[in-house]
């Protein structure tokens, strides 16, 4: 009898197998698209804060719609594509002969191309177009990595930033942005990633490359390692694209994406001079702009191995900032990269405090970003302005000068990331277990704002001494104090400063501000 049902039971798991449709859920709340993961019958491939490409058979509540009766078709590639109603116009007439328009709504469309034409499938835009396949989605496990929110003060990673250096970063993008184009498909893409490939060789870092031929692209990944000394099995990675495109007869792509890449150079340079418990790995990626295909490859490797990435930082346009903008990242990340987005925000106070961080929601295209939390890891994209970003992207004037306009802001964006990566590297920078509790000099400062005297208060018995700068980095007090002390603030001008406890073995910064007489 047993076996009886066991044989009916493998009968209707292999019915229900048979009977996968393909569809699409939309919600706007994105816990509805997480627990998802937890319907049995269902399988997702692909997922964002907003919407779910699943197959299998969905009788919830949510609105679905279905875009294939019988699940994926082997003959063909499917593609999520952002667009509005206008470029939707102008891809319906490219794709007419090779392909069809499976659904779409304000925002994005599903595209399906005949794998046999997939050559003549040319994106309308670029950073707009992310491939999904069979390959199942994961869900980010929020207990494997839990980021730790009394971040301290580390004087070697101030030092590293004070060695980012903007001509280094303006001649990468001088040479990338020569080539007449660097699409995935070209000879000269090749040429690129090589010398990409010698910049990280240059730097003592073991490379590898990933060849994207499974998806028929000719170019590669190119991934360079420094692996790390107590947790090598931890990764801590930062990356961009190298591939460009435009509609035009050259795709010089200076700010998408060979400033991204100049900040994953510059990061590499000056991070292979030390050494970190965790392992480091720095990406440029190919096949971005023809749907997230290296990202893709490189996220996929990583989660069918199992392997264990901390955060990923991703930089694709870093240099174009519209004169009316203030100093500042947007910063795009799903829900379930939140902690990590978080951690981000604590290091920009902490290392770069004028330098502003602002969530964005980038509606119009995705990048690498989202194959790493599509893998179940948490991936983060700081971005120039969400809503100002360079108007000359997939054109022949993507160029220095009018599309790289800020260097400086380029600075900041890479400093940042360079920031992030090294405080992940090191392994008390987040527990990974609650039982790995981090020590900290935990302590409180009032009142803030402050005018006459500052009280610091504190549990940590091996306090030495406070330091207080000012917000360019200055040292304007130092003072020695025990148990707690009261600081006399009366000299300093109004405006934001930081207070740094130091003990023995550890030092907090928390930011203060002054209102002088
Ligand atoms: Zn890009």
């Amino acid at each position: 009898m047993k076996t009886f049902i066991s044989i009916i039971l493998v009968y209707l798991s292999i019915i229900t197998v048979n009977a996968q449709s393909l569809g699409i859920i939309e919600s706007k709340n994105s816990s509805d698209i997480y627990n998802l993961f937890k319907q049995k019958n269902i399988t997702v491939h692909f997922y964002n804060d907003d919407f779910a490409i699943i197959s299998g058979e969905y009788k919830d509540h949510l609105q679905y719609s279905i875009l294939e009766e019988n699940g994926f078709d082997n003959e063909f590639k499917y593609f999520i594509q952002y667009a509005n109603e206008k470029e939707l116009l102008k891809i319906k007439e490219s794709i007419s002969e090779i392909g069809e328009i499976l659904y779409t709504n304000k925002t994005i469309s599903i595209l399906k191309i005949s794998k046999k034409s997939i050559s003549q499938f040319k994106p309308i835009k670029n950073d707009a177009l992310v491939y999904f396949d069979e390959n199942a989605a994961f869900i980010a496990d929020e207990k494997k990595s839990k980021f730790n929110s009394e971040l301290s003060y580390n004087d070697d990673i101030s030092s590293m930033l004070t060695e980012v250096n903007t001509d280094s970063i303006e001649s990468t993008i001088s040479y990338l942005s020569s080539f007449t184009t660097r699409d995935c498909y070209s000879a000269e893409v090749i040429t690129a990633l090589h010398w990409i490939s010698s910049k990280f060789e240059s730097y003592g870092l073991s490379i590898t490359t990933q060849s994207l031929s499974g998806y028929g692209i000719p170019s590669f990944n190119v991934i360079a390692t420094q692996v790390g000394e107590t947790n090598p099995d931890e990764y801590v990675i930062v990356g961009g694209h190298a591939d460009s495109r435009s509609s035009d007869a050259t795709a010089p792509g200076a700010d998408d994406n060979a400033s991204g890449v100049a900040g994953v150079l510059e990061i590499a340079r000056i991070l292979s001079e030390n050494t970190y418990d965790r392992t480091i790995i720095y990406c440029t990626f190919s096949g971005e702009e023809y749907g997230l295909f290296g990202s893709k490859y490189f996220a996929t490797d990583f989660r069918n191995n199992d392997k264990n990435i901390i955060g990923y930082v991703n930089l694709d346009m870093i240099g174009y900032k519209a004169s009316s903008q203030s100093l500042h990242t947007s910063l795009i990340y799903p829900s379930s990269a939140k902690d990590l987005a978080d951690y981000y925000r604590t290091i920009c106070s902490i290392y770069l405090p004028n330098f502003g961080v602002i969530d964005g929601t980038l509606i119009a295209g995705s990048s690498d970003h989202a194959s790493f939390n599509n893998y179940g890891y948490m991936g983060i994209f700081p971005f120039e302005d969400v809503n100002n970003y360079s108007p000359y992207i997939h054109s022949s004037n993507d160029i220095i000068g009018l599309s790289v306009n800020s260097l400086e802001l380029a600075e900041n964006l890479t400093s940042a990331a360079l920031a992030t990566v090294a405080s992940l590297g090191i392994s008390s920078s987040n527990v990974t277990s609650s039982d790995n509790g981090v020590k900290s000099n935990d302590f409180r400062i009032y009142p803030n704002p402050a005018t006459t005297d500052l009280n610091i208060s504190f549990d940590n018995q091996h306090v030495t001494h406070v330091e207080i700068y000012n917000i360019i980095g200055e040292l304007m007090i130092k003072k020695t104090i025990e148990a707690s002390g009261i600081i006399n603030v009366s000299e300093l001008t109004t405006g934001t400063y930081f207070v740094k406890l130091v003990s023995k073995d550890y030092s907090s910064v928390r930011k203060c501000i002054i209102k002088g007489n």
